[in-house]
C-alpha cells in the first residue's frame, strides 16, 4: 500500500469540497453541514471500532486478511488503481451485529448524495457504501496504516482506530 497513491487519490475526491469554503455558506447551510461532518467523522470512528471488535473474533486480523470461509475477504480482494478494495462490500455485509456494524446507515457519508443506506444487510451493495477500504498484508489492528477513507470529504480512518482530516489533523468537527 503505497500512501502517496490513496493521498493523491484523496486530492481528486475532495477538490469538489474544498473550492466551497463552509465560511461563505449562509449560516443554516453551514450548521447542517458541521452536522454532516461530525456525523461522517462519529461513522469512521464506528467502523474502526467494528473492525476492530471483529479482529478479536478472528485471530486478531481485520477482514482483508481473512478467509472468505470465515467471513473475511481475503480471496476476493480487488484493488482499483488507488489501493482501494471494490470487492470490501462482501465482508462488510458479513460485519453487523450488536458490537460491530449496527445499522448500514454508518457506511453512508452524510455528503455523499450519490449513496443511500441499505435497507438490510443482505442488499448492501456499492451503491449502499460511501467509504473506500484498502487492503493489504499491512492491515492489521493497532497499526498506523490507512484502513479507510471517505471521498467526500476527506477524513482518513487508521486501522488504530483514529480519524484525522486529509491533512493529518484531528477532525474540526470533532471538537
Ligand atoms: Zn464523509
Amino acid at each position: 500500500m503505497k500512501h502517496a497513491t490513496i493521498f493523491s487519490a484523496l486530492a481528486l475526491f475532495t477538490f469538489g469540497c474544498s473550492r466551497t469554503p463552509t465560511s461563505s455558506s449562509p449560516s443554516g447551510h453551514a450548521d447542517e453541514r458541521y452536522v454532516q461532518k461530525v456525523t461522517c467523522v462519529n461513522n469512521l470512528k464506528q467502523i474502526g471500532l467494528a473492525f476492530r471488535t471483529w479482529s478479536a473474533d478472528h485471530h486478531d486480523k481485520f477482514p482483508c486478511n481473512v478467509s472468505t470461509n470465515e467471513g473475511g475477504g481475503l480471496e476476493l480482494i480487488a484493488l482499483d488503481k488507488f489501493g482501494f478494495d471494490t470487492n470490501a462490500v462482501f465482508y462488510l455485509k458479513n460485519m453487523h451485529g450488536p458490537e460491530i456494524l449496527t445499522v448500514p446507515l454508518l457506511l453512508v457519508c452524510p455528503q455523499d448524495s450519490s449513496k443511500s443506506a441499505a435497507v438490510d444487510w443482505s442488499n448492501l451493495g456499492l451503491e449502499n457504501i460511501s467509504y473506500k477500504f484498502t487492503a493489504s498484508y499491512k492491515i492489521i489492528p493497532d497499526s498506523k496504516e490507512i484502513l479507510a477513507v471517505c471521498p467526500v470529504d476527506g477524513y482518513i480512518l487508521y486501522c488504530d482506530g483514529t480519524v484525522l482530516d486529509k491533512d493529518g489533523k484531528t477532525p474540526k468537527a470533532d471538537h
